[in-house]
């Protein structure tokens, strides 16, 4: 049982065609197919492993190209529901000069928030070994209820539960609110990985001090990640923790490379689920993982950018 269910949502971002402009000033978009969870099937699938992606799309044009793009990818649509009163959630993006990420949503309510727990395929979610979600399905129902169940359903089955709250603060009603819920569902989490920023707005601290860590550490988790950009990641297991430092490359477009990441140590946590408790298959697990968002980090866009397995493996021998 290898399968990962990524569970969430999926959508377009519209980027401008050039770097460094604002929302406003920029002369045109193209369309950058995204949404963590269905980043993060697609990278598992993408190194080879079976992914299956489970959420709600437009019955729209851009929605069944949505679906289309998870099947060309080789990862298993069969969890996909379409809604036809709701559009596919769409979000403008942009990377400032300033180096600040905008982001524009329009979800009123969009697809994805619709999702209702009738519409989930539970034989799917049962033959999960991991069962992967987000923080962005929980901010409104019915979605919400769907999540949580279908979270209920993947550990009765026995998958291990893997958490990136990917906080998006614009989406919430208010920064409290977000907090609470997001931490909602933390202590039910076997995986869990925060990125600093994260790690900062949970605590409301600013440190990467292993005590500070430690307030999100819970006895019922198997592995916490802090994910540090070019720095690589802190990981925090129930016997040891650590540091692994990731791969120099050329940074163009970090969009996915935390996708990337979980994807890949997901894939490798599924083939040997004994890394967990062993600190050298872990930190193999993570360097592999690093070297995947390190990649992803190279090219512009999240999809088009996650590596094969053979393409990790190359950047790994040549460090
Ligand atoms: P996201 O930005 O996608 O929401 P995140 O903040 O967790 O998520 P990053 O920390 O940027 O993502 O990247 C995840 C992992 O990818 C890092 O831990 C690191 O291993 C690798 N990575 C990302 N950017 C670079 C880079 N410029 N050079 C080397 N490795 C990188």
């Amino acid at each position: 049982r290898e399968l990962v269910v990524s569970f969430g949502e999926m959508l377009i971002d519209f980027v401008p065609t050039e770097a460094g402009v604002s929302l406003a000033e920029a002369p045109a978009f193209v369309k950058a197919p995204g949404g963590a969870p269905a980043n993060v099937a697609i990278a598992v699938s993408r190194l080879g492993g079976a992914a299956a992606f489970v959420g709600k799309l437009g019955e729209d044009e851009f929605g069944r190209m949505l679906a289309r793009i998870l099947r060309d990818n080789g990862v298993d649509d069969g969890g996909v529901v379409f809604d036809t009163g709701a559009r596919t959630a769409l979000a403008f993006v942009t990377l400032r000069a300033d180096g600040e990420r905008e982001f524009m949503f329009y979800r009123n309510p969009s697809a994805d928030m619709l999702l209702r727990e009738e519409d989930l395929n539970v034989e799917l979610i049962k033959r999960a070994a991991v069962f992967h979600y987000g923080s962005i399905s929980l901010i409104t129902d019915p979605c919400r209820t769907a999540h949580l169940r279908a979270m209920e359903i993947a550990k009765e089955a026995g998958a291990l539960l893997s958490y990136d709250p990917n906080l998006r603060e614009a989406l919430w009603p208010s920064s409290d609110k977000a907090r609470t819920q997001i931490m909602s569902i933390w202590d039910q989490a076997d995986i869990v990985k925060v990125s600093e920023v994260e790690l900062e707005f949970l605590t409301g601290i600013n440190s990467l001090e292993d005590d500070v860590v430690m307030l999100l550490w819970r006895p019922t988790m198997k592995l916490l990640l802090v994910t540090l950009g070019d720095q690589g990641c802190k990981y925090y297991a129930r016997d040891f923790r650590g540091a692994v430092p990731s791969y120099k490359v050329q940074q163009v477009d970090t969009t996915g490379a935390g996708d990337a990441f979980v994807g890949a140590l997901l894939r490798k946590i599924v083939q040997d689920p004994s890394s967990l408790q062993d600190q050298k298959k872990l930190e193999e697990a993570i360097k592999f993982a690093n070297a995947c968002g390190a990649i992803t980090a190279t090219k512009k866009g999240a999809i088009p950018s996650l590596p094969t397995e053979t393409e990790v493996l190359q950047l790994i021998e040549r460090a």
